[in-house]
C-alpha cells in the first residue's frame, strides 16, 4: 500500500472537477482520475452552456432561475436554483477570460442560441440562453479548464481509480484508488475529499453517456452508509440515434431542426403549442413514446425522425458540424439530404450524493454535513434540476458549484488538520480484489451487465408501472447475486481492464437498485419520473425529495422538504 498526504484530493478531472481544482492553487492538492482529464465526458457536452447574458434579445438571471425551477417541475430547491442562475453569467465571462473560443455575434460578443424550456418573461417564448463553441461546448470548456490546472501547477493522478472512502464517525479522512497502470492500491490521506465522478448512464441499455459513466462515486458513499437523493428521477434526452443512443444535441432544434412521427407530422406542435419541439426533455421523451405506442412511428416501428433538412448546409456546417457527421458515420446518412431516425437515450442523472450549496455532502433531512466530504457535478444532487434538468444546465452548474466547493474546501483546509483514518485503510478493497481474481469458475462478467441494463430500459425507463418495478427489483437481486459469482479471465496486474470492468459493475448494480426502489417508492408522475399507474403529480403528498439509505436488510427512506422561496408550484404547460 502506498500512502499520499494532501490537503485535498479530488476525485474526477471533469468539468466540476477541474474548476474546483482551480480555486485551490497554493494549496496541496491532487486530482485522482480514472480517465486521462480530457477524456472526461465533459468534453463530449454538445450544445452549449446557459446563462442569461442577454447578447442577443432581453434575458435575466430570475428568467433562468423560474425556467430552471418550472422545467425540474418544482422539485428544485429555489434556493440553489438562485444561485446557480446568478453566477452562471460570471462563470462564463471567467472562461471567456481563460481564453474560451465561444462563437461570436457580429458584434463580437458571445453567441447564443435557444434551447428547451429557456423562455423569455416567465413562458412567453424561446429565448437564446445558450453560450456555444459549434456544437463542441463541452470540449471547449475541458480544454479551457485543464490548461487552468496545469498552469496552476495541480498535481495530477491519472489513471487512478477511487474504489473505496474512508468515512468515519460521520467524518471523511481519504480515499483508497487503485493504480491502473500498476496495479498497485494507494490511500490518499486528506483533510477534505471532492467527489466529481460524473453520471451513471450505463445502468441503462441505450444511452448517450460513456463507457466510464459507472457512478462510482455515487454508489462508494451509498455502501458507506450515507443517503442518495432523488434517484428515482433518470432523465432520457429525446434525440438519440436510434438503438446506438448517441447524442444529437438539442442544439439541433435550436438550431431550427424539428421531429416528425411516421405521418410526416410535426407532432410536438400538438403536445406544446408554444415552445413546440423545444418543450423540456422529460415531456418530449414521454410523447415520442405516445407517438409510437399509438402506431405513428416511421413505418409503425419503435423510432421518429429528426428532420434537418430545411436547415441548409451552410447553418449545418457552422453550427452543427459534429453531430451531423456522427450521423454520417454511424448510420452512412447525409441529414442534408434525408431525415435522421433517432429514440430517446438515457442521458443524465438528476439524483445523487446529497449536498448543500457549498457542496458538503450532508447525510439527513436535516442537511448535516458529512466533515471532510464534498460532491460536485452530475455525482451530486443539490438539488437545481429537481425531477428534470434543462439543457445547458449541467455545464453550468458543474462550474458553479465546483467552484464554490473549491472555494469552501479551501476555507476549510486551512483552518484544520490532518487526521489519521483507521488503521489499515485498503483492506477491504484489497480483499475484494483477491477474491475476485481468485475465482476461477462462474459466468462473465459482461453477460449480467447486459442483463441488467436491458432490464432497466424495459422496466424503468420513460414509463414505469409498480408490477414492472417490482419485478426489477427482483431481476437486480438475483443479478446480484449471479454477480457474487461472477469470474474474469485477465489475472494479469496492468492495465487490468477486466477486472475494472468486473468492480464497475458492482457499482451499476447498486446504483440501479437505489433508482428502482425510489422509483418503486413514489406514487407519484413528476418530470422525468412517469409512473402510469400514478400518472399525476401529488404535491401533497410529494413535494419533497427522497434519501434512500441502504440497510442491512433492505432500505430506508427519509424525506427532505424542497425549498420554495418566489415561485410556487403550477401545473407545467409549455
Ligand atoms: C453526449 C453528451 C452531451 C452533453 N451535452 C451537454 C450540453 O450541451 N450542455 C450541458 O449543460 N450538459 C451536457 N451534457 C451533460 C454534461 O456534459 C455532464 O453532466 C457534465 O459534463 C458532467 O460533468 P462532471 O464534471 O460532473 O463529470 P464528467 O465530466 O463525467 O467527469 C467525471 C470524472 O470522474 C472521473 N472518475 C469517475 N469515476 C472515478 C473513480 N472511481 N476514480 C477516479 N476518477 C473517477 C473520470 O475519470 C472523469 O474525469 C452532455 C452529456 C453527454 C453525455
Amino acid at each position: 500500500m502506498i500512502e499520499h498526504r494532501f490537503d485535498a484530493v479530488i476525485v474526477g478531472a471533469g468539468g466540476a472537477g477541474l474548476r474546483a481544482a482551480t480555486e485551490l492553487a497554493g494549496l496541496h492538492v491532487a486530482v485522482v482520475s480514472k480517465l486521462y482529464p480530457p477524456r472526461s465526458h465533459t468534453g463530449a457536452a454538445q450544445g452549449g452552456i446557459g446563462a442569461a447574458l442577454g447578447n442577443l434579445e432581453e434575458d435575466h438571471p430570475e428568467w433562468h432561475t423560474f425556467d430552471t425551477i418550472k422545467g425540474g417541475d418544482y422539485l428544485v430547491d429555489q434556493d440553489a436554483a438562485d444561485l446557480m442562475c446568478q453566477e452562471a453569467v460570471e462563470t462564463v465571462y471567467e472562461l471567456e477570460h481563460w481564453g474560451l473560443p465561444f462563437d461570436r455575434t457580429p458584434d463580437g460578443l458571445i453567441a447564443q442560441r435557444r434551447f428547451g424550456g429557456h423562455t423569455r418573461n416567465f413562458g412567453e417564448g424561446p429565448v437564446r440562453r445558450a453560450c456555444h463553441a459549434a456544437d463542441r461546448t463541452g470540449h471547449m470548456i475541458l480544454q479551457t479548464l485543464y490548461q487552468q490546472c496545469l498552469k496552476h501547477g495541480v498535481h495530477f493522478f491519472d489513471e487512478f481509480q477511487m474504489l473505496d472512502l474512508l468515512i468515519e464517525d460521520g467524518r471523511c479522512h481519504g480515499l483508497v484508488a487503485y493504480e491502473i497502470d500498476t496495479g498497485e492500491l494507494h490511500t490518499f490521506h486528506a483533510k477534505a475529499v471532492l467527489l466529481a465522478t460524473g453520471g451513471f448512464g450505463r445502468i441503462f441499455k441505450v444511452t448517450s453517456n460513456a463507457h466510464a459513466l459507472t457512478g462510482d462515486g455515487v454508489a462508494i458513499p451509498w455502501r458507506r452508509g450515507l443517503p442518495l437523493e432523488d434517484m428515482e428521477f433518470f432523465q432520457f434526452h429525446p434525440t438519440g440515434i436510434y438503438k446506438l443512443g448517441i447524442l444529437l444535441s438539442e442544439a439541433a432544434r435550436g438550431e431550427g431542426a424539428v421531429l416528425i412521427n411516421g405521418k410526416g407530422e410535426r407532432f410536438m406542435e400538438r403536445y406544446a403549442p408554444t415552445l413546440k419541439d423545444l418543450a423540456p426533455r422529460d415531456m418530449i421523451s414521454r410523447f415520442m413514446h405516445m407517438e409510437i405506442r399509438e402506431g405513428r412511428g416511421i413505418e409503425g416501428k419503435d423510432y421518429l425522425h429528426l428532420d434537418f433538412r430545411h436547415l441548409g448546409k451552410d447553418i449545418i456546417a457552422q453550427k452543427l458540424p459534429d453531430i451531423t457527421e456522427f450521423v454520417r458515420v454511424y448510420l452512412g446518412i447525409d441529414p442534408t439530404r434525408e431525415p435522421v431516425p433517432i429514440q430517446p437515450t438515457a442521458h443524465y442523472a438528476m439524483g445523487g450524493v446529497p449536498t448543500n450549496n457549498d457542496g458538503q455532502v450532508i447525510m439527513d433531512e436535516r442537511n448535516t454535513p458529512v466533515a471532510g466530504l464534498y460532491a460536485a457535478g452530475e455525482c451530486a444532487c443539490v438539488s437545481v434540476h429537481g425531477a428534470n434538468r434543462l439543457g445547458t444546465n449541467s455545464l453550468v452548474d458543474i462550474l458553479v458549484f465546483g467552484r464554490r466547493a473549491g472555494r469552501h474546501i479551501a476555507r476549510t483546509v486551512r483552518e484544520s488538520d490532518l487526521v489519521a483514518g483507521r488503521a489499515n485503510p485498503g483492506s477491504a478493497v484489497a480483499a475484494e480484489i483477491r477474491d475476485l481474481l481468485a475465482r476461477t469458475e462462474g459466468e462473465s462478467v459482461a453477460a449480467i451487465r447486459a442483463a441488467l441494463q436491458e432490464e432497466m430500459m424495459a422496466r424503468a425507463s420513460v414509463f414505469r408501472t409498480g408490477g414492472d418495478l417490482t419485478s426489477a427489483l427482483e431481476t437486480i437481486q438475483t443479478l446480484k447475486e449471479r454477480y457474487r459469482r461472477a469470474k474474469i479471465d485477465d489475472r494479469g496486474r496492468r492495465f487490468n481492464t477486466d477486472l475494472l470492468e468486473a468492480l464497475e459493475l458492482g457499482f451499476l448494480l447498486d446504483l440501479a437498485e437505489a433508482t428502482v426502489a425510489s422509483a418503486l417508492n413514489r406514487t407519484e408522475s413528476r418530470g422525468a419520473h412517469f409512473r402510469e399507474d400514478f400518472p399525476n403529480r401529488d404535491d401533497a403528498n410529494w413535494l419533497k425529495h427522497t434519501l434512500i439509505y441502504r440497510r442491512r436488510d433492505g432500505y430506508e427512506f427519509r424525506y427532505k422538504p424542497v425549498v420554495i422561496t418566489r415561485f410556487q408550484p403550477k401545473e407545467r404547460k409549455y
